[in-house]
């Protein structure tokens, strides 16, 4: 095996990393002007990459939009798509950061800065791990296009729009998760039930679509009998002066049935106390099963396991009720027919089915050829042949492109920092994921 990744290359990308994180590119779309649409920051991001990736002899193009760019290497009948993001999510609290979060700094073998694991040093990444496998003196046969969205923090729009303009790619990679792989992620779909008012009772809890809700309060009628229905149930909740806050736990949406639903708690108890209410007997058929069995049956696949069914908000007012949803959908399971499964389900709580967003699944075999091909890889480079090829409840890029797994960057040992304070990447790290990069590639793109 070739061992591409010199000194001189990984410092490179090193440099390069550095140019990237100090772009701040979160969202500030309320600041978007003409050809930046998900404001300045993301846009500079992306103007950077596209310009390291032009100094390393790369086609660079950016839509005129501002929502995507790409560079192109190599040339062949197929094109390999490396799909990542530049932008990332804001720094947050940044006196909880040891050192300030939009300038790359090392101290003990270890990079810090917003964006290192998430994903610019993943891009940088893979940039210099194609640079290397040229800089030995090699020639692709495939069209390689390094595809930069600038959106992926949060709804997307920016693959919509490459896919809306471009070709799609064969086949490829999102470096946007965990090694080995992940082969598999779940359809998600995110939407509403939406059914009558109530004179009788208000409520307004909300929560992210993603998350299990920690807490739900009501401070509204009937608040003693609605406090007896709770402890009947032994269901826990804190007392204020204005009203009560039931209690739960609160876990990502995709692992929904080890949480526990505060909204579907309060709801529940609601219903014993106000039985006309349409949308409540809804939760009270649910009975916090977070697959849905109780409304859906058991949706299962092989492949992927089970359904993940999130309620994360409870609204009643004179004028509606309504609550937010989250499915995990099994890779295999038809969409359509469970989304008029679920619609004929709640119809008998006069609720009505509102679609607000769905991702469809990703799914590539593990006896294909890329597979196989990305497993040999990262085994070889890294030794590990323990780790196994993984399915996810969450979502990658991979999903916006055909035949597209999501690979690297973070080793299984790898602490995971994204979306944190002191997000870092070590050194060490960095470099064996480029080789695994590189090796992949090599054996994927190489004559
Ligand atoms: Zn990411």
């Amino acid at each position: 095996m070739i061992d591409f990744i010199s000194d001189s290359v990984f410092a490179s990308a090193v440099a390069s990393l550095k140019r990237l994180i100090a772009v701040p590119s979160f969202n500030s779309e309320d600041s978007a002007v003409d050809g930046a649409p998900f404001g300045v920051g993301p846009r500079a991001a992306l103007d950077e990459v596209l310009a390291i990736a032009d100094d390393l002899g790369f086609d660079c193009f950016c839509d005129p939009d501002g929502y995507y760019g790409y560079a192109d290497v190599g040339s062949g009948d197929s094109c390999f798509g490396i799909v990542c993001h530049v932008d990332t999510v804001p720094a947050g609290d940044v006196s909880a950061w040891d050192f300030p979060p939009f300038e790359l700094n090392c101290a003990d073998g270890v990079l810090y800065g917003r964006g290192v694991q998430d994903d610019k040093g993943p891009t940088v990444a893979a940039l210099f791990a194609v640079k290397a496998i040229l800089d030995a003196g090699f020639c692709f046969d495939r069209k390689i296009r390094f595809i930069f969205g600038t959106d992926e923090e949060i709804l997307w729009r920016c693959l919509a729009e490459y896919n809306k303009k471009e070709d799609p790619i064969d086949l490829g990679i999102a470096p946007d998760a965990e090694f080995p792989l992940i082969y598999a992620e779940k359809g998600l779909q995110q939407s509403y039930l939406v059914g009558a008012g109530s004179d009788e009772l208000m409520v307004d809890v909300v929560d992210s679509f993603n998350a299990v809700p920690s807490a739900a309060f009501y401070g509204g009628a009937r608040l003693d009998d609605v406090k007896k229905a709770l402890l009947a149930r032994d269901f826990a909740f804190s007392e204020s002066d204005d009203g009560i806050t039931v209690l739960g736990k609160s876990v990502h949406a995709m692992n929904a049935p080890e949480g526990i639903n505060a909204v579907s708690r309060l709801a529940i108890a609601l219903a014993d106390v106000f039985p006309n209410v349409g949308v409540l007997q809804f939760f009270k058929q649910f009975d916090q099963e977070a697959h849905g069995a109780n409304l859906l049956g058991n949706v299962f696949d092989e492949a992927s396991g089970q359904l993940t069914f999130n309620i994360s908000s409870l609204q009643i007012n004179a004028d509606e009720s309504r609550v937010q949803i989250d499915l995990r959908i099994p890779v295999t399971v038809d969409h359509d027919q469970l989304i008029q499964q679920l619609s004929q389900a709640v119809e008998k709580f006069d609720l009505k089915y509102v679609d607000f967003d769905y991702l469809k699944p990703l799914y590539v075999p593990t006896d294909s050829d890329l597979v196989k091909t990305l497993m040999a890889s990262y085994q070889d480079v890294s030794g590990d042949r323990e780790s196994k090829p993984q399915i996810s409840g969450g979502a990658t890029f991979a999903r916006t492109m055909p035949n597209t797994v999501a690979f690297g960057a973070m080793l299984p040992t790898t602490p995971d920092f994204m979306h944190q304070a002191n997000e870092r990447w070590s050194k060490a790290d960095m470099r064996l994921s480029m080789k695994i990069f590189a090796e992949a590639i090599y054996r994927l793109c190489v004559k």
